[in-house]
């Protein structure tokens, strides 16, 4: 019997690989439903909507997206953001529109070359600073950036690795789409029902509500997969890893077709505590009288949702890591247990990998 602790596409993924290959699987989950992060659920009010707020499925890779349709159908969907800026809604990431229309000018698409060349910095790429400053200079950074990003981490751009700020490109074209993968939907009867398929399988058992600790003494297993944070499992003997966490306010509209013209409106000021807003029937293509929102507020204490790029977390979390590489008989895999900022697509790739070596190592 292998032991898998934790239901999010992590443990999903590999516990599926892994019967699939004829071992039995026990899956623990601490919640009450499987899913992780991208859990959905019909609100009281029949809509579909992301407990944990948006999740968008999108990736280059044709082999994940061909591993997930083998357990749901797909809605296609491209996600568009507006971002309210000086009393507007101007596309994110930013692009030809968003400036035309945050200047009132005219520029074409050698302009908008042209405009970047000039308000762009020359600097290392050291920080997420450092790439907004390098691509769209001071005002558009003070503007788009500098005080999101102070809200969602707690941190300022200049204290967060790169790749962080470096998620949102800037665009000299009209391309208004928050992602440019090749595929790009929606699990067309929602994610939960995409991970219900995944683990329905005559070799995995699924406990709900049932944390690791619960469990005691492993021996008697084959093999542990654990994807929740690492820290916790080495009951944080290296001090505990930074992870932000954020508070998700859930309303119902009635009688409110549309609320926003798109499914997410982010706030970038710092005028407002929360950092965006997301009306879920523009993802779902739900048809109601009542619409259905969440807005994100960023909070430090919580449920651990985003590790914390930067170096010095990285720098602990390499401690950890030592610990798990000499680990005999566990695998940690996903963003928790990996410390790393994955997409959905990246934890799927993650995971199939792991299982591979898994199954080499057992069978
Ligand atoms: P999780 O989904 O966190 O699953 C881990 C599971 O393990 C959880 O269910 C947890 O309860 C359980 N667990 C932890 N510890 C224990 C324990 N000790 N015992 C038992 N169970 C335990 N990605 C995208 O690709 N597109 C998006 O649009 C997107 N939007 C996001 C928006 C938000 C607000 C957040 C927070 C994330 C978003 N992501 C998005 C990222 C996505 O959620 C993750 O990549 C993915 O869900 C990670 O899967 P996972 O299995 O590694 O972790
Ligand atoms: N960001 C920003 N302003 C925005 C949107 C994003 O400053 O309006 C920065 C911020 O630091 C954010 C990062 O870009 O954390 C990545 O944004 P993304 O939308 O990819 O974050 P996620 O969906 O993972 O929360």
């Amino acid at each position: 019997m292998i032991l898998v602790v934790g239901a999010g596409f992590a443990g999903a993924v590999v516990a599926r690989q892994l019967a699939a290959a004829g071992l039995r699987v026990l899956l623990v989950e601490q919640r009450e439903h499987v899913g992780g992060n991208a859990y959905d659920e019909l609100d009281d009010h029949g809509i579909l909507v992301h407990r944990y707020g948006p999740h968008l499925f999108h990736t280059q890779s044709e082999r994940i997206f061909g591993y997930l349709s083998c357990f749901t159908a797909w809605r296609p969907y491209e996600h568009r953001v507006l971002a309210r800026v000086a009393g507007r809604l101007l596309p994110l990431p930013i692009n030809r529109t968003t400036i035309n229309q945050l200047y009132g000018w005219d520029l074409d698409e050698q302009g908008m070359i042209a405009f970047l060349a000039q308000v762009a910095e020359v600097r290392p790429m050291c920080t997420s600073e450092d790439v907004v400053l390098s691509r769209v200079g001071a005002e558009l950074c003070e503007l788009f950036f500098r005080h999101y990003t102070k809200k969602q981490w707690g941190l300022e751009l200049s204290q967060l690795a790169p790749q962080v700020a470096g998620r949102i490109p800037v665009r000299t074209n009209d391309d208004d789409r928050y992602f440019t993968d090749s595929f790009q939907a929606i699990p067309r009867n929602g994610y939960t029902a995409m991970f219900r398929n995944m683990l329905d399988h005559p070799l995995i058992q699924v406990e709900l509500a049932t944390p690791f600790a619960a469990l005691g003494d492993c021996s008697r297993f084959r093999h542990v997969v654990y994807t929740g944070p690492v820290d916790a499992y080495y009951g944080y003997r290296f001090g505990a890893l930074p992870y932000r966490s954020l508070r998700f306010v859930h309303r119902h509209l009635p009688d409110t077709p549309q609320y926003q013209p798109v499914a997410t409106v982010n706030d970038p000021g710092p005028d407002v505590p929360w950092t965006r807003t997301t009306e879920f029937k523009h993802i779902t293509g739900e048809q109601h009288p009542g619409t259905s929102i969440v807005i994100e507020y960023p909070e430090a204490q919580g449920d651990p949702y985003y590790p914390i790029p930067n170096p010095s977390n990285e720098a602990l979390y390499q401690r950890y890591k030592q610990l798990a590489h000499q680990e005999a008989g566990v695998t940690f895999v996903g963003r928790l247990a990996q410390y790393r900022y994955y997409n959905m697509d990246q934890v799927v790739g993650a995971a199939l990998a792991a299982a591979q070596r898994i199954k080499d190592g057992l069978l």
